[in-house]
């Protein structure tokens, strides 16, 4: 998170939720649903059964935990299958602490914070923290966990230089380009033949669902449980966010989040993504046809 993100984030919180005692009360959900209604249309819900099993694919704990924890929170409620993998433990974030300490720290508040939204296993690669590099053995190495874990769904963030928060960390931009680059090689057969040595068969994963990318597809609606315990998959990075000046409340900054995502969904509160279904021919592939049709007349 950057401070201006995180300065926007609060705003919208503070907007939506936090009005002064004399100004009108606004719930969230209404003032959403009004916007949404007379702008554009409403962004869908994922259907129950379009994915069983999870793969979250980030550079640092406490990545998962701005928003995309809850709606991890809304699917293992009923019972799909969160797994996350870390490419780093963080150690770089804390600048009063050695990195020992804090990679220790770190660890295990994201293990507390995997655990409010129940997942069910958290890994780490152990990849450098802020000086994460695009390689191919990077690649190799999410391959490895998506052919051992079989998601038919992986979440990650964006790679793009500029985002909806601002301008995308660099490890954040790597761990996202190498994500989907993995998710086509844990596919292939023969690229890094060596997974095969290892026993591990290639294994093609449906959907990449980008969080915080501006042009979202599909939402889930958090309001209610599934927001408490994003909250507290936030809260559980006490000793990390107590190192960052002004970082806000998390329950305000959660709820700020999924509010802002909310009126796009015309609920109180949700988490939005960008799906890529991988076992779907592109939509151009439509449109050729349907022109190659229209100049045969
Ligand atoms: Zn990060």
């Amino acid at each position: 998170m950057t401070e201006s993100a995180l300065q926007e984030l609060l705003a919208a919180g503070s907007e939506r939720g936090s009005r002064s005692p004399s100004a009108p009360v606004i719930l969230p959900g209404q003032a959403a649903v009004t916007l949404s209604a007379m702008t554009t249309d409403l962004i869908p819900p994922f259907a129950d059964d379009d994915f069983h099993r999870v793969l979250c694919v980030v550079a640092h704990p406490d990545d998962v935990e701005y928003g995309t924890s809850s709606a991890v929170a809304a699917w293992t409620a009923r019972g799909v299958d969160v797994a996350y993998l870390l490419l780093t433990r963080g150690e770089a974030g804390m600048d009063g602490s050695p990195p020992e300490r804090t990679a220790q720290l770190r660890t295990e508040e994201q293990i507390a914070g995997s655990r409010a939204v129940g997942v069910s296993e958290v890994e780490f690669l152990d990849y450098p923290d802020g000086m994460l590099e695009y390689s191919l053995g990077l690649r190799r190495d999410i391959a490895r966990v998506i052919r051992r874990r079989k998601p038919d769904a992986v979440v990650s963030g964006s790679w793009e230089v500029e985002g909806r928060i601002g301008l995308n960390q660099a490890d954040h931009r790597v761990a996202g380009l190498a994500a989907v680059d993995a998710l086509r090689d844990a596919a292939n057969r023969w690229v890094f033949p060596e997974l095969l040595d290892e026993g591990l068969e290639p294994h093609s994963v449906r959907w990449l669902l980008l969080s915080g990318d501006p042009r979202p597809t599909h939402g889930v609606d958090v309001t209610g449980e599934p927001l408490e315990r994003g909250i507290a998959s936030l809260e559980a990075h006490a000793q990390y966010l107590a190192g960052i000046p002004g970082h806000p409340e998390p329950r305000l900054m959660i709820r700020g989040i999924t509010a802002l995502q909310g009126g796009a969904m015309g609920v109180p509160n949700a988490v939005l993504f960008r799906a890529w279904d991988f076992h779907a021919p592109p939509p151009i592939a439509a449109e050729a046809l349907a022109a190659a049709q229209a100049q045969d007349g």
